[in-house]
């Protein structure tokens, strides 16, 4: 495995040494990676922005192979791929399989995005030279790259969100070249994945400098990478205090530029009262999704919210149940474990809170333990605090239990935005709660009828972005073929030659893509 940054076509050795963490066992593990440089960080910005002059202008299905040859890359590198994820994240194999599956699913998907080409959203108005008053030019619209991406990989998806992950991938679509800024718990998942996209790249001749990978334990290649003059966006997900310092950062430049982040939510489930009495136990297999992976999702249910009533009793009894059976598992890092431990400690020693469950399955072979917790509170107390709104991230979920439908009605006003917003409802009683439902999607991105909001699906019409602190632009995805818009702007071209035109744009619709033409869509 190579160790050191990856600047371009270049391994480069710097500054400080570190090594990763084995979360399950506290030790360190073999490969040691340098912190990059100062100079580092500058040079890989430079390349970015020279390859960006004709990476930009690579068609769609020149990316289109080097996305589907790093998807091959990424595959070709086997178990050994696996292993090191394991070791680095806590995670399980199975898990860590359907990882790698969804991160070359997405270059594929992609790839097929490109080779299609209507994601341009080509608009002609041709000219009527004739119109009066005035003649109406020939306009033709696009939308273009916006420039080099710096991406920073995250803790729970060492693969899907990291540096082969959905923000490099779908920047890679767009045309912007990527630096990385790797993970600090899982460099040697990134060191791999990192070899596997230089190895595609050069096989495809794509300029140096369109991907380059950096470390650091710290925050300085973080800070120095969103302020560095040639980087027009920065994509994160991680905390609202990592996110909100970034997009700070970002908008002190001397040129602002966007940070989508991706933060915290607590993806509230509304469990309706006639759901409730035909399917308690049902409902209750929610524990699976509170506690899955250590609970470690973004769309982790970390929020229940009933109408007190004696079915919302069994309920909780087959909750109860589920959740003292769940294994603890190994969190992603010691950091995160000693938060959720901290977070969820806090809760328990809270007189408002009360117990509903807590597994005493401790796996003591294994340290850095995440052990599942669910808690209740009323409604009024919940209200009366905004404490017990923040994202406890880990296998702990709060039930909010309300005296009726409109206390039920003000706790949901009362919530920040979020990622996700479920129901769990029988039909006829949806009508009824109307007022309810209407807020959901004022609330959050994607709103979810019976079904848990883990298992994000990736495909053309998923939204995986909220309202502020979910993310922080909530008109963009990160999941999706929709999370390439993020690294593009329109332009348009008007009165401009035929021969001149990019193809998208060009009488005969030479690529054969979807365009508005005239207001009408054709091909
Ligand atoms: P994090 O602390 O937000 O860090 C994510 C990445 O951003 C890391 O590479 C980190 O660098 C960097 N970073 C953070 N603050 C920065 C700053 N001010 N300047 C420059 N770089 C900065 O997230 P994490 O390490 O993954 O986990 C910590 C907590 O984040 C969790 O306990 C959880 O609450 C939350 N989290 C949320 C989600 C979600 O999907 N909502 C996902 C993962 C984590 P360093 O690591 O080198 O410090």
């Amino acid at each position: 495995m190579e160790t050191q940054n990856l600047i371009g076509y270049q391994y480069i050795q710097s500054g400080k040494a570190f090594r990763a963490v084995n979360p399950a066992t506290g030790s360190e593990l073999d490969a040691e990676f340098n912190a990059a440089s100062l100079q580092d960080a500058d040079k890989a910005m430079q390349l970015a922005a020279q390859a960006f002059e004709t990476y930009s202008l690579t068609g769609g299905k020149g990316k289109a192979a080097f996305l589907r040859s790093i998807a091959e890359e990424i595959n070709a590198i086997g178990d050994t791929l696996i292993h090191q994820a394991m070791a680095e994240s806590g995670l399980p194999e199975a898990r860590l399989q359907g990882e790698r599956g969804r991160t070359t699913g997405q270059l594929n998907m992609y790839a097929n995005l490109l080779e299609e080409g209507s994601w341009v959203d080509a608009v002609i108005d041709t000219a009527i030279p004739d119109r009066t008053p005035l003649p109406r030019a020939d306009i033709r619209k696009m939308m273009v790259p916006i420039g080099p991406a710096v991406v920073f990989g995250a803790s729970n998806f060492p693969m899907a969100f990291s540096v082969a992950g959905g923000d490099t991938c779908s920047a890679l679509a767009s045309g912007c070249p990527v630096v990385v800024k790797a993970h600090p718990a899982h460099p040697g998942t990134g060191a791999l994945v990192g070899e596997a996209i230089k190895k595609a790249a050069q096989k495809h001749g794509m300029p140096e400098g369109v991907f380059s990978l950096l470390y650091d334990d710290g925050y300085t290649i973080g800070e120095a990478l969103v302020k560095h003059p040639k980087t027009k966006i920065v994509t994160f997900t991680g905390s609202l205090k990592g996110g909100m310092a970034l997009v700070k950062m970002a908008q002190d430049r001397d040129e602002p530029i966007p940070v989508f982040a991706e933060m915290g939510s607590i993806n509230p489930v509304i469990l309706l009262p006639k759901a409730l009495e035909k399917r308690a136990e049902e409902l209750a297999k929610l524990s699976a999704a509170i506690t899955t992976n250590a609970g470690q999702f973004c769309t982790q249910p970390g929020l229940l919210l009933a109408v007190r009533s004696v079915a919302l009793g069994k309920f909780k009894t087959a909750l109860a149940a589920a959740i003292a059976d769940v294994n603890s598992a190994t969190m992603l890092t010691p950091g995160i474990c000693a938060n959720f431990n901290k977070l969820s400690g806090d809760m328990l020693a809270d007189s408002n809170v009360e117990v509903i469950a807590k597994s005493d399955k401790l796996n003591t072979d294994y340290i850095n333990q995440g052990i599942a917790v669910v808690t209740q509170i009323s409604a009024s107390a919940f209200l009366a605090d905004e404490k017990y709104k923040e994202e406890i991230f880990g296998p702990y979920t709060m039930l909010v239990v309300a005296d009726d439908k409109a206390q039920l009605e003000q706790v949901v006003d009362s919530l920040h935005g979020q990622l996700t917003a479920s129901i769990m409802a029988e039909k006829e009683e949806l009508p009824q709660y109307k007022s309810i439902t209407d807020k959901l999607a004022k609330l959050a991105g994607r709103v979810i009828l019976n079904g848990p909001p883990t298992g994000v699906e990736v495909g053309n019409a998923i939204q995986h972005g909220g309202p502020y602190p979910s993310t922080s632009d909530s008109r963009f995805t990160s999941v999706g073929t929709g999370a390439i818009k993020r690294f593009v702007r329109p332009v348009c071209w008007q009165n401009w030659e035929q021969d001149m035109l990019p193809e998208e744009l060009k009488d005969g619709n030479p690529l054969g893509i979807w365009r508005l033409v005239n207001g009408e869509m054709s091909k």
